[in-house]
């Protein structure tokens, strides 16, 4: 089957066409960073905007990079939460408005489980999976026993991995977003300053990256006090080993103990290439098997969305027309969503 999907959560307009759950077939995304980047952050109400002027060609620039036409589709899937509610509303409305023009099924999407499932356009699932889910607004472990259960077994108590990276960067006065200049200056440098490392309780898979942020922020504001350098590249690798150090080392922990066969990472973050390597380093000579997407299956596209659109629907899950945009909507509680049927 062919499932098109939409995805709006945030400031990438983006649709795609994937085959029987593991076939990218189109893959379109149209991003709107050049218009935050004077901002220094994502604007809810431009991104709504950009959103509306762009979804029309986005998905008319899908069917034909697939070479379909919509009635080829078997079913409409989208992100539905979370996310920003305006930017969200664009993606829901139009995928609804598709689906009862076409008289196409419809099927609901959590932004994180897509996340989860870009890996699946790589290689199959075998169950139990962990998967590490670090990107701008989440941080989290979640281990999978079957497809289309989320158990989230660790999650930040403050800040996204990818937040801090961001927020850091703009201590540096690094452009937006910070996360991709934080890790090539981190290649560049050493870790010259010893940041905090928060393990939290013993045994918890919890995150917290709040102090580090405020640790690095503390750290340059007095060095400029006390007339001192320090280099750029040196904050950055330092900051960098303190991340990575807690997310591959909280993972492996986590991987072990569910005895998981594989570990998957996604999210934005899981392009940094101190974590790919890390985590590369941590899981050598062991039985786990590591997937890390490509870089641009990362980000937010809608091909995942897509892949776990896929898994939804073949499982008989379809939205009804009273499908709304959900900005808080969390992993268990779509997990535990009914099967309906219209
Ligand atoms: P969410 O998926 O939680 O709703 P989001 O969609 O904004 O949030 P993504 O698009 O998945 O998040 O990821 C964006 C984040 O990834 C940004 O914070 C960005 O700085 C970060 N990021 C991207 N590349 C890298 C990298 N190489 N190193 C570190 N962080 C990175
Ligand atoms: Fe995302
Ligand atoms: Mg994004």
């Amino acid at each position: 089957n062919y499932i098109l999907a939409i995805e709006t959560s945030c400031d990438e307009t983006a649709a795609a066409i994937v085959k029987n759950g593991r076939e990218l077939a189109a893959n379109v995304v149209a991003s709107q960073i050049e218009s935050h980047k004077r901002f220094g952050g994502v604007v809810p109400e431009i991104a709504s905007r950009h959103h509306i002027e762009q979804i029309t060609i986005t998905l008319e620039e899908t069917l034909s990079q697939a070479g379909m036409v919509i009635d080829d589709i078997d079913a409409i899937a989208v992100t539905e939460g979370p996310g920003l509610v305006g930017a969200l509303l664009v993606g829901v409305n139009t995928a609804k408005a598709l689906a009862f023009a076409k008289n196409k099924p419809l099927v609901g999407v959590h932004h994180i489980a897509g996340h989860i499932y870009a890996n699946r356009l790589e290689k199959e699932f075998e169950f139990p999976l962990l998967s590490l889910v670090v990107s701008g607004g989440h941080t989290e472990l979640i281990l999978m026993k079957e497809h289309g259960s989320f158990e989230v077994i660790g999650e930040t108590r403050d800040d996204a991995a990818g937040e801090a990276y961001d927020k850091v960067a703009r201590t540096l006065k690094l452009p937006y977003p910070g996360g991709p200049h934080i890790d090539k200056l981190a290649q560049e440098g050493d870790e010259t300053i010893d940041f905090p490392r928060a393990w939290l309780e013993e045994g918890s898979y919890d995150f917290s990256f709040s102090g580090l942020k405020s640790a690095v922020i503390n750290k340059l504001h007095n060095a400029k006090q006390k007339g001192d350098t320090l280099e750029d590249k040196n904050v950055a690798a330092s900051f960098q080993a303190s991340v990575v150090d807690v997310l591959s080392t909280k993972t492996y922990q986590a991987a072990k103990e569910h005895q998981v066969k594989q570990v998957i990472v996604a999210g934005g973050v899981a392009a940094n290439q101190g974590l790919r390597k890390a985590l590369a380093d941590k899981f050598e000579g062991e039985e786990i098997e590591l997937l890390i997407p490509p870089l641009k299956l990362c980000t937010d596209n809608a091909a995942m969305i897509a892949a776990a659109g896929a898994v939804a629907y073949q499982q008989g899950h379809r939205a009804g027309w009273d499908l709304n945009a959900n900005p808080s909507l969390s992993l268990e509680r779509y997990a535990s969503r009914s099967i309906k049927h219209r």
